[in-house]
C-alpha cells in the first residue's frame, strides 16, 4: 500500500505466478514452455474502498510451437491495455449510466481510460453479436453537431422487429455510399433475409433500398410523414407571423407561443393552449388552414383497407394542392410521388411497430446530447453502439456493478 499520513493513495497487489499452473500462449491458449520474463507492469483494477487499486505482475514469455516467442496468457489482461478486463467492464457499465467525464471523475481515472474501456467492451460485443433473425430494419438520418455540412449527418440502421429493437449500424454522412456501406457491414445474408425496410423519403436511401433489398417491402414511416407535415405547418406559421407583424401587432399576437400547440396532435392540446388554438382555428389565418390539413391527414392511418386509404390520400392531396399554402402543397407533391411506398404501410400493418424508429431516434438524441464531450465521430459511434446496440457483454468471474 502506498500512502501518506491522510491515508493510502493507491493499493498495489503484487501477483506471483503459481508454480503448479503451466504458462500458456496468449494467442492459442495452449500450454507452452517458458522463454523469459519481462519487466513488471501495472494494471488498473476496480477501486477498493474508493482507493485506486493496481495489479503488479512481471509477465513471462513463452515459446509456442505455432506462434513463436509471445507473451503468456494473462487472465485479467487483454493485449497491451494498462487496465484489467474487470475494470474495463466496470467503467463501461457505469459509462451507460453516467457521462464518460462523470464516470472518470467518480472512479478517479481519466476520460481516455473510460473511452478505451467502452471501446474494448463494444469491440467485444460487436465481434460476438448474432445477426440471425433480423427481419425488419429502419433506416434514418440523424443530425449531429453544429451546422448542416454533410459530415454533420449520420446514417443509422436499426433492427425494429417486435422482439428486438437495437442499433445495428451507424455511419458518417447520409449518401447512397453510406447506406451501401452499412448494408454491406450487415452482410448479404442479413440483407437477403429482410422482409421490411422502413425509411424516410430521402432519395439516396430510396434508391439504395430498391437496389439492394428489392425483396423487402419498403414502407415509408408514419413518424417521418407526420414530421414533414409538422414542418410544413410551422413554415406557414412563421411566414404568416412575419407578415402579420409587419401589418398589425394585435393580429400577430394570435400566433405567438403557438408553435407547440400547433405541432401536437389536436386531441392532446388542452387547457389555455386549447382555448388559444380554438380561437386561432375559427380565424381565417393561413396557419389555421394548414393545421386543419395536418389534422385531417391523421385519419389516413386509421384505414384498414389499402384501397380506401389510397382514395383518402388522393382527396387529401387534392385539397392541399388547392390550399394556396406552398409548404402544404410541397408535402402533397411529395406524398403523391411516393404513394405506393406510403400505401405499403397498410400491407405491413401489424408486422412492424409504428414508432420504433422514432423511439430509437429519441434515445440517440439522449446519448449525443449527453456526450457533447465527444469531439470525434469515433467516440460517438462507440457510445451509440454501447447504449443502443444491445450487445453481448464479455463475461467476468466477478461483477463489480
Ligand atoms: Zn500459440
Amino acid at each position: 500500500m502506498l500512502g501518506s499520513p491522510e491515508g493510502p493513495q493507491s493499493i498495489e497487489i503484487t501477483v506471483e505466478p503459481h508454480a503448479g499452473i503451466r504458462r500458456r500462449c496468449s494467442r492459442c491458449r495452449k500450454p507452452a514452455p517458458g522463454y523469459d520474463c519481462l519487466p513488471q507492469r501495472r494494471w488498473l483494477f476496480v477501486p477498493l474502498w474508493g482507493i485506486a487499486t493496481y495489479f503488479c505482475y512481471a509477465p513471462r514469455r513463452v515459446e509456442c510451437g505455432e506462434h513463436g516467442i509471445v507473451v503468456e496468457h494473462i487472465p485479467w489482461s487483454d493485449g497491451k491495455r494498462p487496465v484489467t478486463c474487470a475494470m474495463m467492464g466496470f467503467l463501461a457499465r457505469w459509462a451507460r449510466r453516467l457521462s464518460w467525464r462523470e464516470t472518470a471523475q467518480t472512479f478517479q481515472t481519466s476520460w481516455e481510460a473510460v473511452y478505451r474501456s467502452v471501446e474494448w467492451f463494444v469491440e467485444w460485443g460487436l465481434a460476438h453479436r448474432q445477426l440471425r433473425g433480423v427481419e425488419s430494419i429502419g433506416v434514418d438520418e440523424i443530425h449531429w453537431g453544429r451546422g448542416l455540412k454533410a459530415d454533420n449527418f449520420l446514417t443509422v440502421i436499426y433492427q425494429i422487429d417486435a422482439g428486438c429493437r437495437r442499433l445495428l449500424w451507424v455511419g458518417r454522412r447520409r449518401s447512397q455510399a453510406t447506406l451501401r456501406r452499412g448494408l454491406k457491414a450487415l452482410g448479404p445474408e442479413v440483407v437477403k433475409g429482410l422482409r421490411f425496410v422502413c425509411s424516410d423519403m430521402w432519395k439516396p436511401y430510396l434508391k439504395v433500398i430498391a437496389a439492394e433489398a428489392g425483396q423487402a417491402l419498403h414502407v415509408l414511416d408514419r413518424f417521418h410523414i407526420t414530421s414533414h407535415l409538422n414542418q410544413a405547418v410551422d413554415q406557414v406559421r412563421r411566414a404568416e407571423s412575419t407578415r402579420l407583424g409587419a401589418e398589425s401587432k394585435k393580429a400577430a399576437q394570435r400566433l405567438k407561443h403557438m408553435r407547440w400547440p400547433l405541432l401536437r396532435r389536436g386531441s392532446r392540446v388542452r387547457g389555455r393552449a386549447r382555448q388559444k388554438l380554438n380561437a386561432l382555428l375559427v380565424s381565417k389565418l393561413a396557419t389555421a388552414r394548414a393545421w386543419d390539413l395536418k389534422e385531417t391527414f391523421s385519419h389516413f392511418w386509421k384505414y384498414k383497407s389499402e384501397m380506401w386509404a389510397g382514395g383518402f390520400l388522393d382527396y387529401w392531396c387534392f385539397r392541399a394542392m388547392r390550399s394556396r399554402l406552398e409548404p402544404m402543397k410541397k408535402v402533397a407533391r411529395m406524398l403523391r410521388a411516393h404513394e405506393p411506398l406510403i400505401l405499403n404501410w397498410f400491407r405491413a400493418k401489424g408486422e412492424i411497430s409504428n414508432g420504433a424508429v422514432e423511439g430509437l431516434n429519441n434515445k440517440i438524441r439522449v446519448v449525443t446530447r449527453r456526450s457533447y464531450g465527444f469531439r470525434t465521430f469515433d467516440a460517438m459511434e462507440i457510445a451509440l453502439y454501447h447504449n443502443l446496440g444491445r450487445l453481448p457483454e464479455p463475461e467476468s468471474p466477478h461483477r463489480f456493478c
